[in-house]
């Protein structure tokens, strides 16, 4: 069975130069090769090629031959991140090129989905780490993808990534539909760097062996989250996106123990100056290049770690990324906290007003020039002696949004001998491991 997905890699852009490598046929009919640039104008996607132009005022597609694959210019990876840069990245399968509603372009590639989860694992992770892990890191990018792909079908009617009111910015990522493709190619959806990331032979392998299976919960297909490091205690749902429960992505204590949820402040200032014994808590550097990708590397402390902001640098953070004016930073004040001592909504008052901000991924945005590894975190305030705020220190947990699988504890405990099933037990309570492919296994 074939399942075709269509992959994001470019949007946005009023021009694309594309280098296709063996044979193509272009609208299915014209074989194409060799580099061109792609151009948007009048409302007409151009194709120029040496002394021909095709047109078209919707979109143009390049059908790859077996072995073909092409390039396009740079394209941007970790759009908005502290890794963002700028790549060359070769894809298979087929291009697409689309004229969106405002006249710009967008480049789709068009690729079996078991193919593409093979790169996803490639870009999201090391390829060398254990098998076991990358079985189930198989089976959770599965499983995300259906559940995108059948969502998208039912299309919400309303808009609800964001919610304002005065003095309140409340911003969810992460939810926000694609129009033209199901998922985009970067952080926002799943990492998907084409072919320029080759899968290793274990990827492969990974993929392969665990090929359709996917988690179910009842009769519903799990939208598995998973981020790189929960720092000791998975995250609930509700503190990166909607306010509901959802059954198989509860807070849990990522070790063999029960550790109980934080609840007041002083609970999560002890955690976050503590070393609790945990899956993701890998002390071994060896083991942490094995399991993180080489990009993913050079961000060395993330179980925990500290950040430090003199007031200026914070007042001017608040100021650009908000676009919000509360003058001369006064306090910074969780209000409240999911049980992993995530942050989800924070008060920043000033001497001209105060604001209120959330949730997880949004506070990570403001306070930092790129993204706070995560929103765990506590504040130590740096006072002068009339009681001004001249600093603060950023105590942190953990890195991304905590919920679901933790990737280097589920890394570690496949070091540790774990299969692929008890780490998807143990990170998704209460699922089952199903073959959409086949029959129920
Ligand atoms: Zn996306
Ligand atoms: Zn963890």
């Amino acid at each position: 069975m074939w399942q075709a997905l269509r992959v994001g890699i470019v949007d946005g852009l009023e021009e694309i130069s594309v280098q296709l490598k063996g044979s193509y046929m272009m609208n299915g009919k014209i074989p194409i090769s060799g580099s061109f640039t792609v151009k948007c104008i009048e409302g007409e996607i151009r194709v120029t090629t040496g002394e021909k132009t095709f047109t078209s005022n919707r979109e143009i597609s390049f059908i790859a031959s077996k072995k073909a694959n092409f390039s396009l210019g740079d394209v941007t990876v970790g759009k908005g991140f502290h890794w963002e840069r700028k790549k060359k990245q070769f894809f298979s399968g087929n291009l697409i090129l689309k004229k969106r509603r405002d006249g710009l372009l967008c480049a789709i590639n068009e690729i079996d989905l078991e193919e593409y989860i093979k790169s996803v694992i490639s870009s999201e992770m090391n390829a060398c780490s254990p098998l076991e892990f990358l079985k189930a890191q198989a089976i959770a990018a599965r499983s995300w993808i259906f559940s995108r792909i059948k969502k998208k079908k039912k299309r919400k009617k309303e808009n609800e990534h964001e919610k304002m009111e005065e003095g309140e910015i409340m911003r969810i990522y992460g939810n926000e539909e694609h129009e033209l493709f199901d998922v985009c190619a970067d952080d926002h959806c799943q990492r998907y760097y084409g072919i320029t990331k080759f899968a290793s032979e274990e990827v492969e392998i990974a993929v392969e062996e665990t090929r359709g299976l996917v988690l179910m919960y009842g009769k519903s297909l799990c939208d598995t989250r998973y981020s790189k490091c929960c720092g000791g205690i998975t995250e609930e749902f509700s503190t990166a996106w909607d306010e509901k429960k959802v059954p198989y992505l509860k807070s849990l204590a990522d070790s063999k123990w029960d550790i109980p949820p934080l609840r007041t402040e002083s609970d999560v200032e002890r955690w976050v100056n503590s070393s609790p014994h945990v899956f993701c808590n890998v002390k071994h550097r060896g083991s942490i290049s094995k399991i993180l990708s080489a990009m993913d590397l050079k961000t060395e402390e993330f179980f925990r770690w500290k950040v430090s902001l003199s007031s200026e640098e914070l007042e001017e953070l608040i100021r650009r990324k908000t676009g919000v004016e509360i003058g001369e930073i006064k306090n910074i004040q969780p209000l409240s906290r999911g049980p992993s001592g995530r942050i989800k909504r924070l008060l920043l008052e000033g001497s001209k007003g105060r604001l209120v901000v959330g949730k997880e991924l949004e506070i990570r945005r403001v306070l930092s020039q790129s993204h706070l590894l995560s929103s765990a975190f506590i504040v130590k305030k740096d006072l002068n002696k009339k009681g001004h705020l001249r600093a603060i220190e950023v105590l942190g947990a953990g890195w991304g949004h905590g919920v679901g699988m933790c990737q280097i504890g589920a890394a570690n405990m496949a070091f540790m001998g774990y299969n692929f099933r008890e780490i998807l037990k143990h990170y998704f309570k209460g699922t089952r491991i199903v073959n959409l492919y086949e029959k129920e296994i």
